[in-house]
């Protein structure tokens, strides 16, 4: 069965880093009042290449629900054909979607959870973020630990940066934690991969008494802590592995892989 394709018109277009070719676009779609999607799931953008062919890929929506609007973050992939379509719309430029699609969604009730992205991984952490934390309206996020921890190679990618670091500062639950595995000297932050971050924040919730491989006999997924992961495939498979050598549960960690 065909699935039903909506048009959404680009509403702005802002540049999240130059060096990278990283595009935040907000869209939204006139024919929809609400655009209903659960935060962390993808929309499939749709259009015919060169050759005719029609071409679909997925991109996480990077903004929480909000009337008939959605976001993303895309960066342009070399030779690639739909990020260099998208990364190439103007305001009030149109591409057709279908969707939402995806089970890359926080699991309920809500755990103490990490966040653990690189590059446009960072997407569907973003709509999470402004979900639980909202900028008017009722905290989601229940008093549970939600760490986001997020990796680049430079400075330039830390996407969404100064948003992050707001809400940090307003939320004692929220912890934001950016490292560069290629800092260039005289970079103060964190540096290497986010895997080593993610262990040193699981050892130090762990000498704090909390239980986290273990289940829980609560209601609910029975665990009290989640991961979520979404970027490259390496760095899933990465992460996914040291928490497995941890003892964590496969469905404790749910994951999102762009490739
Ligand atoms: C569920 C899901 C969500 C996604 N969300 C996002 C998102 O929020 N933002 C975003 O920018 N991308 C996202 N992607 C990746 C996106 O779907 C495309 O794969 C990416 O934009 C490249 O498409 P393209 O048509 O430009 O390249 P293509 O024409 O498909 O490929 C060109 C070349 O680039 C390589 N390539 C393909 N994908 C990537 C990649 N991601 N990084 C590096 N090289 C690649 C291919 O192997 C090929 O050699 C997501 C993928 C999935 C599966």
């Amino acid at each position: 069965m065909a699935r039903q394709l909506y048009t959404a018109h680009l509403d702005q277009k802002l540049l999240l880093s130059e060096p990278a070719q990283c595009f935040h676009l907000d869209f939204s779609v006139p024919e929809m009042d609400k655009f209903d999607f659960i935060p962390g799931q993808f929309v499939s953008t749709v259009a015919r290449d060169a050759s005719g062919k029609q071409q679909t890929r997925a991109y996480s929506i990077a903004s929480a629900p909000q009337e008939n609007k959605f976001g993303l973050c895309v960066n342009r992939v070399e030779g690639g054909f739909f990020s260099n379509l998208l990364c190439d719309l103007e305001p009030g430029d149109t591409v057709q979607f279908h969707g939402p699609h995806g089970l890359f969604t926080l699991r309920q009730p809500l755990t103490d959870s990490v966040f653990i992205a690189t590059g446009t991984g960072i997407a569907p952490m973003l709509a999470f973020v402004q979900h639980l934390f909202p900028d008017s309206g009722e905290d989601r996020s229940n008093s549970r630990d939600i760490w986001l921890v997020y990796g680049t190679r430079y400075e330039t990618e830390i996407y969404y940066q100064k948003y992050f670091e707001k809400v940090a500062a307003e939320r004692r639950n929220f912890h934001y934690l950016s490292t560069l595995s290629r800092a260039k000297e005289g970079w103060e932050g964190l540096r290497g991969y986010v895997q080593d971050h993610v262990a040193r924040i699981l050892d130090q919730r762990d000498s704090l008494n909390h239980s986290v491989a273990v289940p829980t006999a609560a209601e609910g997924t029975g665990f009290d802590i989640h991961a979520y992961i979404c970027g490259l495939n390496d760095m899933v498979s990465g992460n996914r592995d040291r928490l497995t050598e941890r003892g964590w549960q496969k469905k404790q960690i749910i994951f999102e892989r762009y490739d």
